[in-house]
């Protein structure tokens, strides 16, 4: 008689959209029963304390109702979800309030706001803390090698400790080992872009409104918090990033205070800086047997549209969707893990995947660049979309993570789905 495996799931990597996977589990009425290992090599052991965070997050309606279902949204405190009203886009050959400026607001789509800013910190720790179960156990280590066979995943951490699985989820983000370990290629282009992030305080108030503003080198970006300062996500040439890097505070605020053409006044900065360099990147398959992919460990995204864990946070639904139909449909524990499973999902998500890798590459293509040609495309293409309401619904729509094939928890969202 063959030996039943540790876990039914062992998901590796336990960041915003691992932890947020293993809670819709626990949630999941038709997956109430499953056993769950949710490996994380730097599992916090507390909550965020620091009043200036590097890492933020843009958050979609649809990731918030998916935080919601797996019980994480109530953990996240009110003064951390820095909701938005308005988004303001330009061009760096246009003023700000110019007709040729894109403007959305929440009130025009009958919507509460555009999404909020959390720190990715609180977004992990609110996750992780949603998901203290008996049925999840949290193992501290890093993932060092996987070994699949026809009956199980067999996981070995860097302390020693081995496991078996049924199912291994590799969640453990861009330069992910669980996808190596399995002999998963992906697909990576490096741009030659690095994202310098910083928090500041600015002259004037931010109303609410995340504003960018496009220059031939990339895009800058001031992300609204509560507390009034601002989160920003400068993209530029990688050599002009350590140019910035290497400045001391004030010549570094001056600096960004120019770059976003004074659309907020002066800026302080409040903050140290830190840098991402970016990529492109897709993994040509996102499942074998025994195995699956979500998040970054599957895609990589540019960071303009801020899309990256919302993209994730929809891999997490989606398989979450398709693995209790397949269970309300007769499919057992022991076959939940087959191919068929996983392949729809492969199916669904790299579509909407690629489909959104491929309007953001196009976005950033059109405005990193310096031709006149593109630069009056640009202009017009902006003024044309703020003068076409169904167009720019449908691209707030797209924004929110509410249009596309979407997970059934996102598109019949009830207010009482929230467990609170
Ligand atoms: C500058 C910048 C701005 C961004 N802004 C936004 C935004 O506004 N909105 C948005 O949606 N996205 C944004 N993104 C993208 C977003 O940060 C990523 O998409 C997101 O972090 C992916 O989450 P993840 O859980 O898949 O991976 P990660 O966040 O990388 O988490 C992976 C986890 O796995 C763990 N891990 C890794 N290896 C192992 C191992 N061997 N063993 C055990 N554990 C392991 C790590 O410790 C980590 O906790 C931005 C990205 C950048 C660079």
């Amino acid at each position: 008689m063959k030996s039943q495996p540790d876990f039914d799931i062992a998901i590796c990597g336990g960041g915003m959209v691992g932890a947020t996977l293993a809670g819709l589990l626990l949630h999941e009425p038709a997956l109430s029963d499953l056993r769950i290992a949710l490996i994380e090599a730097h599992m916090p052991t507390q909550p965020p304390t620091s009043n200036v965070e590097l890492r933020v997050s843009a958050i979609s309606r649809a990731s918030e109702r998916i935080l919601t279902r797996a019980g994480a949204w109530p953990h996240i405190p009110a003064a951390q979800r820095s909701a938005y009203q308005q988004m303001r886009v330009w061009d760096a050959n246009s003023q700000s309030d110019s007709k040729a400026a894109l403007e959305f607001s929440a009130s025009a789509l009958g919507e509460p706001n555009l999404g909020y800013i959390i720190a990715n910190n609180w977004l992990q720790w609110a996750a992780l803390d949603a998901t203290r179960d008996e049925r999840i156990t949290c193992l501290t280590s890093q993932l060092d090698q996987i070994e699949l066979s026809e009956d199980c995943a067999s996981i070995t951490l860097q302390d020693g400790r081995r496991i078996s699985a049924r199912l291994v989820i590799g969640a453990d983000g861009a330069a992910s080992r669980s996808r190596t370990c399995v002999g998963i290629q992906s697909r990576v282009r490096p741009y030659q872009q690095t994202a310098l992030v910083a928090q500041v305080r600015t002259q004037r108030s931010h109303q609410s409104t995340a504003w960018q503003r496009f220059m031939p080198n990339g895009p800058i970006a001031f992300l609204p918090l509560n507390n009034g300062d601002c989160s920003i996500v400068w993209t530029t040439t990688p050599d002009h990033a350590a140019q910035l890097s290497a400045m001391d505070a004030v010549s570094l605020a001056s600096a960004i205070t120019v770059a976003s053409d004074q659309v907020l006044g002066e800026v302080t900065l409040v903050s140290k800086t830190a840098t991402f360099p970016l990529q492109w990147a897709q993994a040509e398959e996102y499942c074998r047997h025994r195995f699956v992919l979500v998040g970054d460990a599957a895609h990589s995204i540019h960071p303009l549209a801020g899309q990256g864990v919302n993209l994730g946070l929809m891999d997490a639904a989606a398989l979450v969707q398709l693995m209790s139909e397949a269970r309300q449909s007769g499919v057992s524990i022991e076959t939940l893990s087959e191919l068929s499973v996983l392949r729809r999902y492969e199916r669904w998500r790299k579509t909407e995947n690629t489909l959104a890798l491929g309007l953001v590459d196009s976005l950033n293509r059109l405005f990193s660049n310096e031709r006149i040609s593109t630069s009056w495309l640009r202009r017009t293409g902006l003024a044309a979309v703020q003068k076409l309401p169904f167009i720019k619904r449908q691209l707030m729509m797209r924004a929110l993570g509410l249009a596309g094939e979407v997970p059934t928890m996102v598109s019949r969202y009830d207010k009482t789905d929230g467990i609170k």
